[in-house]
């Protein structure tokens, strides 16, 4: 249960001061539902009201806060012509503009002859003073309230500063003191100030340094997030860690054939993951590890082996794949290798339905199938397993921790492997996996041809086009990738349709394809179907082919708009050419005007084909939360933390974590108690399963 002093902040915005339900919900839809959703909404900027020179020398554009004595008012002839109030400080002239005024009221606030407290932008017009539409006007005694910094936030439509203030004055109000959770050397050696005194600073900056990650208050609500975080997962690792396993050595009766059949020798960093693998198999605990490989690295096969020792002693594997297509995929590139050392593959999906589903979920009961490839199908209650013992999860960043833990229960000591293709620096590896065991792929299977990867303006559109009649004709297979525009689907496609009718146009009506994300399943794999079997020459695609897929004989990837992209994304495209014998090529599209980082995140894209340098560069040029796009990619949105800024805090977070649970695995010294608030406050709650009391 949420301890009762976390209440108020996980009241309904709408209880707070000026929000209706209709301003609640739009604000809702921005920060959150919850009052602690608001006071994570940090300010990003602020407006000094502080400034209060005599007129004569104070500087146009900058806003100013001065008393006035108004002198008279002139009524805007026409609707154009604004309203306009004249106003002296005794050392100049100015004018207070109105458009579309009702001269009664102003007459009424504004009155001739006396004096008035102001603030606004001081403009240069005419080479006279003005201010149009001030901010505040007050009489001179109330000159206090205004003569402060006022924070300034990221708004969404309807929503006003004014508003957002007013909502945030009373979030901050009912923010209760909380116990203190932090290690108190580290709290004074950081100079951390207290939960709520942080969040007091943090909301009322005073310069420009109290708005960097960099200060105090910043520095400390961001490493409470870091520190729920690392927690939650230390607990699950924990957890995963210390249940009761099963050491798993293998027989090699299944490996060693498969070593035979396979048409290639594997990589020294498939090998060495390989041995990382079996070593903690053989351990009695779970095994819990990451193994990360860029695309094409050759994780399948690693995957394969890995599942056999569990089948090798009569158990069964599970390898889930985030999409269809990929375990499609997943399926016919391994079920030839299966079915030659004698191992009994399936496939689960949500397209399995009725009779033919009910027959697969016996086989797979009764331990008939051995090996179960499949989406999030795999999640189902009613799939049962004989006697799961290795789950494999591929492109791991899509699902969260809550599916990883569904998985983990289909059996008695499930060990399990997660295989990234996106090669996230290790900061993100930490926030999302926390301290898990991690296994890279770092070279590329022998063979391999450098992707030729140029850069080209948008305007030479024709160009690119002409190039491709040549390269078509000499029986290549090009994938084109069309913009991004605003995360939007809808939008996505029709970027996607129109350039698919264009290159219908040029090269036949046979010879294009498009899929995308918003097609049915069975549409999108008839289309790849054909583009595979070389039917379709040109394949004009929203980022639905952004993983996995695998088509040797494509050697041609044209992404168009590329600096929309994020770089992990541009590599994880780029990935899919360069497959087979033939040397490949990719086209980088820019539009125009191209930013300063634009420029330089394309110029890395030219200069490596090494997906973790890319990541490094990419956390580096844009920090962590765009780096995967926001919501699909499955990590966790920090609303205090930045990366990399924090990049130190993380680490912390992590020591401190582990600490916490060597000396107080439940959680019930005054420190442990004081934490369990800390999970709550970030919604951790379900890291309370891992804990005995709960
Ligand atoms: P990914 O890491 O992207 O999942 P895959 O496992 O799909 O990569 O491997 C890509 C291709 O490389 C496959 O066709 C696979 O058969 C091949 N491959 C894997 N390992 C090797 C190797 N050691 N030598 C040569 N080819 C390999
Ligand atoms: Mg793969």
């Amino acid at each position: 249960m949420r301890p009762t002093i976390l209440f108020p902040l996980f009241g309904p915005l709408s209880g707070l001061p000026g929000l209706g339900p209709r301003l609640s919900s739009l604000l809702e839809k921005m920060t959150g539902p919850h009052v602690v959703d608001l006071l994570w909404h940090l300010p990003s900027g602020f407006i000094d009201r502080r400034y209060s020179p005599a007129l004569s020398e104070a500087v146009p554009g900058k806003i100013i806060s001065l008393p006035l004595k108004i002198l008279s008012h002139t009524s805007g002839s026409s609707r154009r012509t604004p309203y306009r109030v004249h106003a002296t400080d005794g050392t100049a002239q100015i004018d207070l503009v109105f458009f579309h005024a009702r001269g009664d009221y102003l007459q009424r606030t504004l009155p001739t002859g006396e004096t008035v407290f102001v603030s606004g932008k001081l403009e240069l017009f005419n080479n006279k003073y003005q201010i149009t539409h001030p901010d505040y006007i007050c009489a001179p005694d109330e000159k206090d309230h205004v003569l402060k910094v006022e924070p300034t936030h990221p708004l969404t439509a309807g929503i006003t500063q004014k508003t957002l203030n007013k909502a945030l004055k009373g979030a901050i109000a009912i923010a209760p003191e909380l116990p203190n959770w932090l290690e108190a050397n580290f709290k004074q050696k950081r100079h951390f100030p207290d939960w709520k005194t942080a969040l007091l600073e943090a909301h009322a900056p005073q310069n420009i340094e109290d708005l960097d990650p960099s200060s105090p208050a910043r520095q400390r609500l961001a490493y409470d997030e870091l520190l729920a975080n690392q927690l939650a997962l230390a607990l699950f690792r924990k957890q995963n860690g210390s249940s009761k396993g099963i050491a798993r050595f293998g027989t090699n009766k299944l490996k060693a054939p498969l070593a035979k059949i396979l048409p290639f020798t594997l990589t020294d960093s498939q090998k060495n993951a390989l041995r990382e693998i079996h070593d903690d198999l053989a351990k009695e605990g779970r095994m819990l590890r990451l193994l990360q490989g860029d695309v094409g690295s050759g994780k399948t096969i690693v995957a394969l082996m890995t599942l056999l020792t569990a089948i090798e002693e009569g158990g069964q594997g599970a390898l889930m794949a985030p999409t269809e297509i990929l375990a499609l995929q997943h399926y016919e590139g391994l079920s030839d290798l299966c079915q030659k050392i004698g191992v009994t593959v399936e496939t689960l999906t949500g397209r399995d339905k009725g009779k033919k589903r009910e027959k697969k979920l016996e086989a797979l009961a009764s331990g008939e199938t051995q090996l179960l490839i499949g989406t999030h199908a795999l999640f189902q209650k009613d799939v049962l397993f004989h006697n799961l013992g290795i789950a494999i999860i591929d492109e791991q960043h899509r699902f969260g921790v809550q599916q990883r833990l569904d998985l983990a229960q289909k059996g008695q000591a499930v060990d399990m492997l997660f295989m990234t293709a996106t090669p996230i620096p290790r900061t993100l590896t930490l926030t999302n996996y926390g301290d898990m065991e991690c296994s890279r792929l770092t070279e590329k299977p022998a063979g391999r041809k450098p992707i030729d990867t140029r850069l080209v303006s948008l305007d030479r559109l024709e160009d690119v086009i002409q190039g491709l009649r040549r390269k078509v004709s000499a029986g290549a297979q090009i994938y084109w990738v069309c913009p991004l525009v605003e995360e939007s689907e809808e939008l996505d496609l029709n970027a996607a349709t129109e350039r698919y009718d264009l290159l219908k146009s040029i090269f036949g009506e046979d010879a294009v394809g498009l899929v995308h994300g918003q097609m049915k399943a069975k549409e999108k794999d008839a289309i790849m179907a054909q583009f595979v079997e070389n039917k379709i020459k040109i394949l004009v695609a929203t980022t639905v082919i952004e993983v996995g897929v695998n088509v040797p004989n494509a050697t041609i990837m044209i992404i168009e708009h590329a600096e929309r992209f994020g770089l992990a994304q541009l590599h994880q495209l780029r990935g899919r050419v360069g497959r087979g014998a033939e040397a490949s090529s990719c086209l980088l599209i820019y539009g125009h005007p191209l930013s300063k980082i634009s420029q330089e995140r394309l110029k890395i894209m030219r200069e490596t084909e090494d997906g973790f340098l890319i990541s490094e560069k990419d956390l580096e040029l844009r920090g962590a939360g765009e780096i995967l796009g926001k919501k699909q990619s499955g990590f966790p949105e920090f609303r205090l933390a930045q990366l990399p800024e924090h990049s130190d805090l993380l680490l912390a977070a992590r020591d401190d974590a582990n600490l916490i649970l060597s000396q107080d695995p439940d959680l019930t010294s005054d420190r442990g108690k004081a934490l369990k608030h800390l999970l709550y406050l970030f919604e951790k709650d379900a890291a309370f399963k891992f804990i005995k009391s709960g």
